[in-house]
This record gives C-alpha cells, sequence and structure tokens, in this order.
C-alpha cells in the first residue's frame, strides 16, 4: 500500500496541495505521513509518524516553500514504523538532493545494499525506499532522469514512485504496474499532478489525463511534462486494488470500483446463494459488494453494523495485538437490525481470519439467528510481496485450513468465496493484466525463498543480513 503524490503548480506553493491531496489517499497507510518541497534550488522535507492531518497542519505547511511538492504516507513492507523509515525519504547526494515517495515492495533489497558504498552503515532508515533513494542520490550519472534510468533497471519488485530533486518530479510506475499511478492536469493553472488514485485529483479539481504506464517515466518540469521510458512494460495490476484497498471512488483501467465491487456482490450472489432475511455489509469495504449481492439475490439490504471511522483499518495496524484491539473499539452492531435474522454477511476478504470471526461473535451476541458468510474474493492462499503485509503463509487462515476449517474458525453457519472467474467477470478485463499470486501463487517477479523475513532486512546486523547465502530459487508455481 502507500500513498503517493507528486504536485507541480507553477506560481503556486505545492505543499499545501500535496497535503491535501494526500488526505484522500490516507486509506493506504496510516503510519507516517510527510512532504518535501523543491523551489528550483534546494529540497526540503517535514514527515513524522501519524495521520496526514496530525503531520501536514497549518502551521507547518507554510514553512514548506515551493512550486514543487510530493508527499507520502506509509503503510510498512520493509522496515519498523519509526520516524527514520517515514516518507518521503530524502537524500543529500554529492551531485543532488532526491525525495522518493514510494508505493510497493523491492523484492532484491539485499542485492540493491551490496550497491552502495558503505552499505547498511550510510542509511538513515532501514526501508527499501531509503535504499533506493541512497542510490539514485550517489548515483554518478546526468540528470535525475538519466540517474533512473541508470539504476531503476537493477531494482526488482513493486514500485510506484514519486521522485523529485531540486528542478523536477519523476513518476515512475515498475515494468508489471502492480502499483497504481495516475497523471492530472490541476483546473485553472498550468500545473500537473501524480497520485496513486483518481480520488485524489477529484479532491484538487484536477483532470485525469491518463495512468502512467508499465516500465514508464512521466516528467514534471517548469515548461511541461514529457514521458520516457526505460523498461518494456507488461501490466499486473494488483488485483486486491480492484476488490478492495483503492477507493471505491477511484478509477481504474477505466473501471469505477464501486461498480466492479458492486458486480462482484451480484456474482458471489449467483454463485453462492443463501437462504436468509437480510443482507449486511462489513463496514465499509464490503458494502458495493454487499448491494450487489442484495441485488441479485431479492433480499433486503441493511445496515447492521456501524464503524468508528476514527480508529484505522484493522487490517493496517501492524500488529496482531492492535488488529484485536481494532476490532472491537471500531465495530459495533445494530442490534435491533440484526435481532433473530438470518443474516448474510458480506465482507471483501479473510486474511488471518481473527478479525472476521470477531466480527461473526458480534453479530451473534447481538442476536443473529444465522450468520452467512461470504466474501468478495477467493481465498488467500499465498502472502504477497508486492507491498501488502502479507508475508508469512502460515498467517494466512487458508493456507492452513480447508473451507470447513474455516468456517468452524470463523463460526460462521455457512462460508462460501468469490471464485477467480467471478472476480474476472466483475472487472470484465483479462486476467493476464492482473497480479492474482495470492490467489494462485504465480508471481510475476521471481520473489526469494528467503524473502520472508524481508520486511527487516535493513535491520539488526547489517554485516549479518549480507552473510546470509544467496537466494537460490523463487516462490514461483
Ligand atoms: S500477491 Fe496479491 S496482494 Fe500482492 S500484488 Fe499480487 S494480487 Fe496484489
Amino acid at each position: 500500500m502507500c500513498g503517493v503524490v507528486g504536485i507541480l503548480s507553477p506560481g503556486q506553493q505545492a505543499s499545501p496541495l500535496a497535503a491535501l491531496a494526500l488526505f484522500a489517499l490516507q486509506h493506504r497507510g496510516q503510519e507516517s505521513a510527510g512532504v518535501a518541497v523543491a523551489d528550483g534550488e534546494q529540497v526540503m522535507v517535514y514527515k513524522d509518524l501519524g495521520l496526514v492531518t496530525q503531520v501536514l497542519d497549518e502551521r507547518r505547511l507554510p514553512s514548506l516553500r515551493g512550486e514543487m511538492a510530493i508527499s507520502h504516507c506509509r503503510y510498512s513492507t520493509t522496515g519498523s514504523t519509526v520516524w527514520e523509515n517515514a516518507g518521503p525519504a530524502f537524500r543529500l547526494g554529492p551531485r543532488r538532493a532526491v525525495a522518493v515517495g514510494h508505493n510497493g515492495n523491492l523484492v532484491n533489497t539485499r542485492q540493491l545494499l551490496e550497491l552502495l558504498p558503505g552499505r547498511r552503515g550510510r542509511l538513515h532508515g532501514s526501508t527499501d525506499t531509503e535504499l533506493l533513494t541512497a542510490l539514485l542520490a550517489e548515483e554518478p550519472a546526468g540528470d535525475l532522469v538519466q540517474t533512473l534510468r541508470s539504476v531503476l533497471p537493477r531494482v526488482s519488485g513493486a514500485y510506484a514512485l514519486v521522485v523529485m530533486d531540486e528542478g523536477r518530479i519523476v513518476g515512475v510506475r515498475d515494468p508489471y504496474g502492480f502499483r497504481p499511478l495516475v497523471l492530472g492536469r490541476l483546473a485553472g493553472a498550468a500545473g500537473w499532478m501524480l497520485a496513486s488514485e483518481t480520488a485524489a485529483l477529484d479532491i484538487l479539481g484536477a483532470d485525469f489525463v491518463r495512468e502512467v504506464e508499465p516500465g514508464e517515466m512521466v516528467v514534471l518540469e517548469r515548461d511541461g511534462v514529457r514521458s520516457e521510458r526505460f523498461a518494456e512494460g507488461r501490466l499486473n495490476l494488483c488485483v486486491f486494488e480492484l476488490i478492495y484497498f483503492a477507493r471505491p471512488d477511484s478509477y481504474m483501467l477505466g473501471r469505477n470500483l464501486y461498480e466492479v465491487r458492486r458486480r462482484m456482490g451480484e456474482k458471489l450472489a449467483a454463485e453462492s446463494p443463501a437462504e436468509a432475511d437480510i443482507v449486511v455489509p462489513v463496514p465499509d469495504t464490503g458494502a458495493p459488494a454487499a448491494a450487489g449481492f442484495a441485488e441479485r439475490s431479492g433480499l433486503p439490504y441493511r445496515e447492521g453494523m456501524v464503524k468508528n471511522r476514527y480508529v484505522g483499518r484493522t487490517f493496517i495496524q501492524p500488529s496482531q495485538q492492535m488488529r484485536q484491539r481494532g476490532v472491537s473499539i471500531k465495530l459495533n452492531p445494530l442490534r435491533e437490525v440484526v435481532r433473530g435474522k438470518r443474516l448474510v454477511v458480506v465482507d471483501d476478504s479473510i486474511v488471518r481470519g481473527t478479525t472476521t470471526k470477531q466480527i461473526v461473535s458480534l453479530f451473534r451476541r447481538a442476536g443473529a439467528a444465522e450468520v452467512h458468510l461470504r466474501i468478495s474474493s477467493p481465498p488467500i492462499y499465498h502472502p504477497c510481496f508486492y507491498g501488502i503485509d502479507t508475508q508469512i503463509e502460515t498467517e494466512l487462515i487458508a493456507s492452513r485450513s480447508d473451507l470447513d476449517g474455516i468456517r468452524d474458525f470463523v463460526g460462521a453457519d455457512s462460508l462460501a468465496y468469490l471464485s477467480i472467474d467471478g472476480v474476472l467477470a466483475a472487472i470484465d478485463l483479462p486476467r493476464e493484466r492482473f497480479c492474482f499470486a495470492c490467489f494462485d501463487g504465480r508471481y510475476p517477479v521471481p520473489v526469494p525463498y528467503d524473502v520472508a523475513a524481508h520486511k527487516f532486512v535493513l535491520e539488526g546486523d547489517g554485516a549479518a543480513v549480507l552473510a546470509l547465502p544467496a537466494a537460490s530459487g523463487t516462490a514461483t508455481s
């Protein structure tokens, strides 16, 4: 996950715009937020742990002056949640200052570390982004675009980047396009913006221009925008962006995500109907699919649970203890709605199963007669190494239990998942354009076996990390 924004706004300060756009991407990462600005001569960064509104308030932004800015909100996939790892990453090198906002996760961090003079001792933080930023700042090649051309072919994994030096912003999408990145035009000005999702364009009133293509660099400079290609691209967009990561009001590949999710609910109802009285979403992300399920099944749609929207998404919170605490403080069932009723409860996914179990338990304690769980995505059997923090297979309940075992664990009366074909029918695009690896184990970019320890690869004893044997295989099946 993570959200990234880039703003070029000639004639006006860019940092308030970068902060506001980042606010629209808060769902993509809640551990830290930050903005970097450039005025043609220098780059400045302000970042801290916390939500966008906590970090980038009106006291901070006026001092961050410049017509260019990038911003970043973090969800950790490499490195701990500490100030040093907040984004944007920044490095002052011998030839340039570089700030980087990164959405995604690199899979050859250890090999990249070998390329850095002085290696780990030269890093301020312990993220793959920090390492990439150091490589870009230390690279002796010419300007920032040439530097990216030189460094990126050595980088493997998922990366949607906004990279800024003193005089330009470059939007970059890896050759597989795992993570989204769009280009927009600021209204009423000769300005441009880059963002993880179109919802960030909407909040600034910017016009959608197009998606940045896999293997493409889009360069924003005072005299205009240009496109350069650093690799052949073959789109493998993370299908989970469409299932629930991205906002429902965002568009990807020409599809509105609310509509895609509503159709997933329709397909789910067709594949796995249930004898029930009402359809209830798990708020908020289960709502579009629940609406589709209700329409297709002819059952009434009811809000059966209230969510405290000021508590972060349980899945995003980095520790199990926090996740468990999160569910109990953020969701409260509506007893009058569910008491005595047979419920179809629709959610978008089951990862570890612990959150789902608590939700089913909440409905039962509120008096539900039956709970029929319907999930608008297939079972997650395999971990993600491209930017979602499910890095240990044994954490995934579907990888260690069959359907009956999962149903028993979560305490539902029945359980069904949407099929991969159902997902594709709802999206109405070819399977080849997406990464489905957490469902089918076919990783588009080979992942070293030892990458399971990847999250903290740049922490602890760096020498010991480097002494580990080289990866000898891949997790691709
Ligand atoms: S492995 Fe799963 S979560 Fe990761 S990019 Fe692929 S589809 Fe998305």
